[in-house]
C-alpha cells in the first residue's frame, strides 16, 4: 500500500485542549519531576548513609553497564526455567522502553530541535515509521501485562504471593495496564475526530479501535461527543501516566531503576568469595541497619517480588523455615518502616521471635546460593545472611552442634573432633604410601579435608583418589597431621575468627612445603582456598595473640599456585592418557549430582561427567541440574544440625533421580563430587528407604573401578587385594 504522505505529514500533540490546559500540564509535568527527584534523593540519600560495601562496585563502569544492558535487555534471567515469565517480561520491558523512547523523541523535536531550528523532524516517513513502531511495540506491552495478569490473577502462580504481596503490586499491574490501554484509545478516537487520515493506518491498533468507537455509536470527524471522549482520555491518560512517574521512586516500580543499577554494581563472584571482617573487635556485623552496605540496601529496593528465589530454595521446599524473599523483604520493610538510624531499634536477629530475622531462618541456610542464581536481578543474599550469621556468632546465639563443631576445630583442627595423629590413617589400608609432602617436593598438594581424613565412608573416596593419581604416575603428596580442616563451611556459618586461625595455618604450612598445585577431594575446600584464602588480609590479624600464624603477606595474590577441585585435574590426566581407559570398561547407568561449591560457586560442570563417560558409563542427567542443581542439604553448616524436614531435600533428590530421569529406576548409581553429598545421600538413602534401588558412589570410585576393570587392582603390587572397588 502506497500512503499519501508528503514533508508535512505529522499530527497535533496537545490537540485536544486549550492553551491554558497546555500551561496547567506543564504546571503538572514541574510538580511530578519534583516528587520524583525528591523520592530518588531519599533513596540515594539511604543508600549514602550505609557503610562502605567490601567490593569493587564501580571498577570498569562502561563494561559493568554494558554488560548490564545485555542482561537486562536479553531478558536471560527471566527465561531461566521460565519461558512464559521470560516472554511476558520482555514484552513489556521492550514495549515500556519503546514508549518511553518514542516519549523522549517527541520531547527533543518540540523542545529541543523545534526550540532551536524552528521546524520538526517528526514528520513524513519518520513519523510515519515512529507511529508504527510505537503500535505494535505498544501492543506486545499490553499483551505482556496481559500475560502478567493471567499469571497472577488466574493461575495464581503461588511463587509470586507471600506474606509481603501488598496493594502496592496490583496498582503497579494495573497502572501499567491502564497507561498501556489508556494511550491506545486515546489514538483511536484522535484518528476518529480526524477523520481517518490515511497516513494513520499505520497505528493499525488506534485506527482499529477508532473503527470500535465508530461501531458504538461515535461519529467520524468532528463531533461533539468524539471531542469530549478525546479530551477526557488525553486528561486521564496524561495524569495517569504523571502520577505514575511520581510514584516510581516510592514504590515497586523503582525496581525499574534499582534492579539495573544492582545488575551495574553486581560482583561476579558473590557468595564464593564473602567479605572479610577488620581485625578490630568493635567492628560490628549486624547489630542494627546502620550495618548493612549501601549495596545491601541496593539489594532490597532491588528486589521486584518475583519470588524465583524461593521457588528454587532446598530449605523452603524441605521445611525449614526460611524464605529468601521474605528474609530480603523484611530487612527491607524494616529499614523503610523504622528507618535505619532511629534510635528505636529492634534486634536485627536473634532467638525468640522478636528480632527482624529469627535465628532459625538463617540457620536453614544451606549456603547453596540457588537463590542467587535465580534471582533475575543479581541480589546477592548470601552476602546479608552472613552478615547476619556473623552476628548469631557474636552474640552466641548458635546451635548446640554448631557450637560442638567450633569447639572440635579449635581444640582438634577438625570438624570431627578426632585426633590430628589420625589424619592421615584413612591411607593405612593402601598398598602403597603417599608421600608427605612436607618432606619432599610433589607436583599436587592433595588436600584431602576432614570428612575424606576422618569419615568411614568417604575415608574409601580417598583411597580411590589416590589409586588415581599414584596409577597416573604424578607426583603427589599430603600433609598428614599438619592438615586442618579448610573453613570454608564455618565461615558461611558466621565463625570468622577461627577461620581466619585456619587459614593462616595453611598459607603458612604451604609456603613451607615445595609443590606446583594444590588438588582438593572436597568442593568446599576447593572454593575457599580458590576464591577467598588470596584475599585475606593475614597483616590485619598476624599480631593478634590468638592467632597462631605470623604470615603477612597475599596468599597466592597472583594466582601461581593452580587450585583444582580433583576431577578438574584428573580430567586432564584422562585426557592425556595417563589412566588408559577407552571409555568401554563399565556400562552402569548413572546419573550425576552437581555440588553447589563445584558447579554454582565455581561454574565447573563439565569435569565430572567427563570423567564419568570416561568409564563406558550412560550418564543421565535430572531435570535440575548444573546450574540448576538441587542442594543436598549439607551445605552452610546443614550437615551438622538437626532439622525437622519432610522430604529432606537429599531424599527428594534421589526421588527424582529413581522417578524424573529418563530411564527412571533403572538408574543404578547415583554418582557425586562431594564428600558432604556423600555423606548426605548415604543418609537420603537409608531415610527415604531407597536402599535397594541406587547406590550411591563417588567419581574417583566409578573412575577406579573403570581402572581395576581394565587394569587390575592399582597398586597390587605392593600388597593385599580388598574388592573391585578395592578403597575398603
Ligand atoms: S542459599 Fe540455598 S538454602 Fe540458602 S536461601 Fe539461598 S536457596 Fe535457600
Ligand atoms: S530476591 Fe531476587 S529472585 Fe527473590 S524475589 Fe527478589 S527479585 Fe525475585
Amino acid at each position: 500500500m502506497k500512503l499519501p504522505l508528503d514533508a508535512s505529514t505529522t499530527r497535533e500533540t496537545y490537540e485536544p485542549i486549550s492553551s491554558l490546559e497546555v500551561s496547567i500540564f506543564y504546571f503538572l509535568v514541574v510538580i511530578t519531576l519534583l516528587v520524583f527527584a525528591y523520592g530518588l534523593y531519599q533513596r540515594l540519600k539511604s543508600y549514602t548513609e550505609g557503610p562502605d560495601d567490601d567490593f569493587p562496585r564501580l571498577n570498569d563502569f562502561t563494561t559493568r553497564v554494558r554488560e548490564a544492558t545485555r542482561i537486562a535487555f536479553s531478558n536471560e534471567k527471566q527465561f531461566d526455567r521460565d519461558i512464559y515469565a521470560g516472554l511476558m517480561h520482555s514484552f513489556i520491558l521492550w514495549g515500556f522502553l519503546t514508549l518511553l523512547l518514542a516519549t523522549t523523541i517527541l520531547a527533543v523535536d518540540l523542545y529541543i530541535y523545534g526550540r532551536f531550528t524552528g521546524e520538526s523532524f517528526w514528520i513524513g516517513d519518520f513519523y510515519v515509521s515512529y507511529q508504527f513502531a510505537v503500535d505494535a511495540l505498544g501492543l506486545l506491552f499490553v499483551v505482556g501485562i496481559g500475560m502478567a495478569m493471567y499469571r497472577r490473577y488466574w493461575v495464581r502462580n503461588d511463587r509470586l504471593f507471600s506474606r509481603h504481596s501488598s496493594l502496592e503490586d496490583h496498582l503497579f499491574i494495573w497502572t501499567l495496564f491502564f497507561l498501556g490501554v489508556g494511550g491506545f484509545l486515546l489514538e483511536g478516537v484522535r484518528i476518529l475526530v480526524n477523520d481517518y487520515p490515511p497516513h494513520e493506518v499505520v497505528s493499525f491498533v488506534g485506527w482499529a479501535i477508532a473503527l470500535a468507537f465508530e461501531a458504538v455509536g461515535v461519529p467520524a470527524g468532528e463531533s461533539s461527543a468524539g471531542e469530549a471522549i478525546h479530551w477526557a482520555l488525553w486528561w486521564s491518560h496524561s495524569l495517569l501516566s504523571l502520577a505514575f512517574i511520581a510514584w516510581i521512586p516510592y514504590a515497586k516500580p523503582f525496581h525499574m531503576i534499582s534492579s539495573f543499577a544492582n545488575v551495574v554494581v553486581r560482583d561476579e563472584n558473590a557468595g564464593a568469595r564473602l567479605p572479610n571482617i577488620p581485625a578490630d573487635l568493635d567492628a560490628t556485623n549486624a547489630e542494627s541497619m546502620d550495618d548493612f552496605t549501601w549495596k545491601e540496601r541496593l539489594d532490597q529496593d532491588a528486589c521486584t517480588k518475583c519470588g524465583r528465589c524461593s521457588s528454587v530454595c532446598p530449605a523452603k521446599a524441605s521445611g525449614r523455615p526460611l524464605d529468601p524473599k521474605n528474609v530480603i523483604l523484611d530487612l527491607k520493610t524494616y529499614r523503610e518502616q523504622n528507618g535505619a538510624n532511629e534510635d528505636e531499634e529492634i534486634e536485627i536477629i536473634a532467638d525468640g521471635g522478636t528480632s527482624v530475622i529469627d535465628s532459625h531462618t538463617m540457620e536453614s541456610c544451606m549456603a547453596c546460593m540457588a537463590c542467587m542464581d535465580a534471582c533475575p536481578v543479581e541480589i546477592e543474599h548470601l552476602k546479608s545472611f552472613t552478615r547476619m550469621n556473623r552476628q548469631l556468632v557474636d552474640q552466641g546465639d548458635v546451635d548446640k552442634n554448631i557450637q560442638d563443631i567450633f569447639q572440635n576445630v579449635m581444640q582438634n583442627g577438625n570438624t570431627f573432633g578426632d585426633s590430628p595423629r589420625d589424619r592421615g590413617a584413612w591411607a593405612d589400608k593402601l598398598d602403597f604410601d603417599i608421600t608427605d609432602a612436607r618432606d619432599e617436593e610433589v607436583e599436587y598438594l592433595w588436600y584431602v579435608g576432614d570428612f575424606p581424613s576422618y569419615d568411614e565412608r568417604n575415608k574409601k573416596v580417598a583411597r580411590s583418589l589416590a589409586k588415581l593419581l599414584k596409577e597416573s604416575g604424578v607426583s603427589f603428596g599430603i600433609l598428614f597431621d599438619e592438615e586442618k580442616y579448610d573453613g570454608n563451611d564455618i565461615r558461611r556459618i558466621g565463625e570468622e575468627f577461627l577461620y581466619i586461625e585456619l587459614a593462616g595455618h595453611h598459607v603458612e604450612t604451604w609456603e613451607d612445603c615445595e609443590f606446583e598445585k594444590i588438588i582438593c577431594t572436597d568442593p568446599h575446600s576447593y572454593n575457599t582456598f580458590k576464591n577467598e584464602y588470596p584475599e585475606l588480609d593475614f597483616e590485619e590479624f598476624a599480631d593478634d595473640p590468638m592467632m597462631p600464624f605470623e604470615y603477612t603477606d597475599e596468599w597466592n595474590a597472583d594466582g601461581e599456585i593452580e587450585v583444582y577441585h580433583w576431577t578438574q585435574a584428573v580430567e586432564e590426566l584422562v585426557k592425556e592418557g595417563h589412566l588408559d581407559l577407552d571409555g568401554t570398561e563399565l556400562d552402569y547407568t548413572v546419573t550425576y549430582h552437581d555440588p553447589c561449591h563445584l558447579g554454582r560457586y565455581n561454574d565447573e560442570y563439565e569435569a565430572p561427567r567427563e570423567l564419568i563417560r570416561a568409564t563406558g558409563s550412560d550418564l543421565y542427567e535430572m531435570p535440575r541440574n548444573r546450574d540448576d542443581s538441587f542442594c543436598c542439604g549439607g551445605g552452610g553448616g546443614g550437615l551438622w544440625m538437626d532439622f525437622e524436614e519432610e522430604p529432606k531435600p537429599s531424599e527428594e533428590r534421589i526421588r527424582e533421580a529413581l522417578e524424573d530421569t529418563e530411564p527412571g529406576d533403572e538408574i543404578e548409581k547415583f554418582v557425586v563430587a562431594c564428600p558432604m553429598c556423600m555423606t548426605m545421600y548415604e543418609d537420603g538413602r537409608k531415610t527415604g528407604d531407597f536402599e535397594d534401588d541406587i547406590e550411591i558412589v563417588d567419581v574417583a570410585e566409578l573412575l577406579v573401578e573403570a581402572v581395576e576393570t581394565k587394569h587390575g587392582e592399582v597398586g597390587a603390587s605392593a600388597g593385599s587385594s580388598d574388592g573391585a572397588v578395592s578403597a575398603d
